[in-house]
C-alpha cells in the first residue's frame, strides 16, 4: 500500500463501533493477570497463545477466546483491558468508541455483574477522558445460552442501567437465531436501551431479517450475508440502518477467504452505511488502522471511500447528533488539509 494512503488511515478521525473489550485482551496482559491471579493459561508463551490463534470457524475462536476471559477476576483486571484497549486505539485517532462486554462470561464463573461494569466504565471514564475519546458501553447476551439467563441478566444490569447504552447479541450465531431473544429485547427496548444485534455473519440472511422484524434493532453487526438478498439490501439501504463490519475478523474466521472479495466496498456501491471496526482484535490480527489497511488495497479503495466509511462510523453511532456534526466537520477539515 502507498505511504500516503497508510498516512490518510492512521490520520483519520475514525469511531469503533463493534469491538469486544474481552476480544481486545492481548497474550502479554492474559500472562500478567494469570500470574496476578494464580490462574493456569493452557500456554507457557506468548508465542504459544498466537500458534493456537488458527481458525476454521467462529467456534473455534469462541473456544479460546471464553478460556482468555477466565484471567479476568478483579475490578482492576477489567479496568486494565479497557485502558490497553483506549491507549491502542486512540494512537490510531480514533476518537470514539461503542464497545462490547459479556457479563454472563463473567457471572457464569462467579464473578460479579458489578465487578466487570465498574472496572471497564471507571476506565472508558478516567482513560477516555485523558485522551479524548468519547464512549458508548453495549453489554451483549450470549446466544448460546437461553432467553432466562438473558433475562437474569438484564434484570442484574438494573443498578447500572445509567452505564449503559444498549443491548447486543454475540457468541455462536448458527443455530442460535434472533427470534430466540424476542422477550428479552422488548423488555430492555422498554428500559430505553439502544439494541444491536450480531447476525448474517456466519447465518443466513434470515437471521438479518429477524433481528429486523423480531428484534427491532437499531444498528446491525456483521450483516455480511445480507448480500445475498437484494430486497433485503435495499431496505437496510432505505432505513440508513448502521452495518459494523470486521474486515480481518471475516478473514480469521474463514468468512472471506481473500480479501479483493470482501464484501465491504459492494455494501457502499448499494448504498449501505457500512462501517470499519475490529471485533476481537487481539484474536484476528490488528485493531482499526490494520482493518481499513486490510481492505484499503485489496479493494482498490479510494479517498473518498475510505472517507465515507469514517463518516458512516459516526453516523452510525449512538452519539447525539450535534455530537455527530462536530466529528463529522472534524473528517472533512481532516481531508481538506490532507489534500492541501
Ligand atoms: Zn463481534
Amino acid at each position: 500500500m502507498s505511504n500516503q494512503l497508510k498516512k490518510f488511515i492512521a490520520g483519520l478521525p475514525k469511531a469503533e463501533l463493534h469491538l469486544h473489550l474481552e476480544g481486545s485482551l492481548e497474550p502479554k496482559l492474559m500472562f500478567e493477570l494469570a500470574k496476578r491471579n494464580q490462574i493456569k493459561i493452557p500456554y507457557k508463551s506468548i508465542a504459544e497463545v498466537k500458534e493456537a490463534y488458527q481458525f476454521t470457524q467462529l467456534q473455534d475462536f469462541l473456544d479460546i477466546y471464553y478460556m482468555g476471559m477466565n484471567v479476568l477476576q478483579t475490578e482492576q483486571d477489567f479496568y486494565d483491558l479497557t485502558e490497553a484497549y483506549l491507549r491502542k486505539v486512540a494512537a490510531e485517532n480514533t476518537q470514539h468508541v461503542e464497545v462490547f462486554f459479556d457479563p454472563q462470561g463473567h457471572t457464569e464463573r462467579g464473578v460479579k455483574f458489578e465487578t466487570a461494569i465498574h472496572g471497564i466504565h471507571n476506565a472508558l471514564t478516567e482513560v477516555g477522558k485523558e485522551l479524548g475519546v468519547t464512549f458508548k458501553l453495549i453489554m451483549c447476551f450470549l446466544r448460546h445460552l437461553d432467553e432466562a439467563s438473558a433475562i437474569k441478566t438484564l434484570n442484574e444490569a438494573e443498578p447500572f442501567k445509567h452505564l449503559l447504552c444498549g443491548v447486543g447479541l454475540d457468541s455462536s450465531e448458527l443455530g442460535h437465531p434472533p427470534s430466540k431473544f424476542i422477550n428479552v429485547f422488548k423488555m430492555a427496548k422498554q428500559q430505553g436501551y439502544k439494541l444491536v444485534a450480531h447476525a448474517g455473519e456466519e447465518g443466513p440472511a434470515d437471521y438479518i431479517i429477524e433481528a429486523l422484524d423480531l428484534l427491532k434493532i437499531d444498528r446491525l453487526d456483521h450483516g455480511n450475508r445480507a448480500m445475498e438478498n437484494p430486497a433485503l439490501v435495499s431496505r437496510l439501504a432505505n432505513s440508513k440502518m448502521a452495518l459494523t463490519v470486521c474486515p480481518l475478523s471475516n478473514l480469521k474466521l474463514c468468512g472471506v477467504t481473500d480479501m479483493a472479495n470482501h464484501p465491504i466496498k459492494k455494501m457502499l456501491e448499494a448504498g449501505l452505511v457500512a462501517t470499519v471496526n475490529s471485533d476481537d482484535p487481539s484474536y484476528f490480527g490488528g485493531y482499526m488502522n490494520a482493518n481499513f489497511e486490510s481492505i484499503a488495497e485489496p479493494l482498490n479503495l479510494s479517498i473518498a471511500d475510505l472517507t465515507l466509511l469514517a463518516k458512516n462510523s459516526f453516523t452510525g453511532s449512538f452519539l447525539e447528533q450535534t455530537e455527530i456534526d462536530q466529528y463529522l466537520n472534524k473528517i472533512d477539515q481532516y481531508v481538506a488539509n490532507f489534500n492541501a
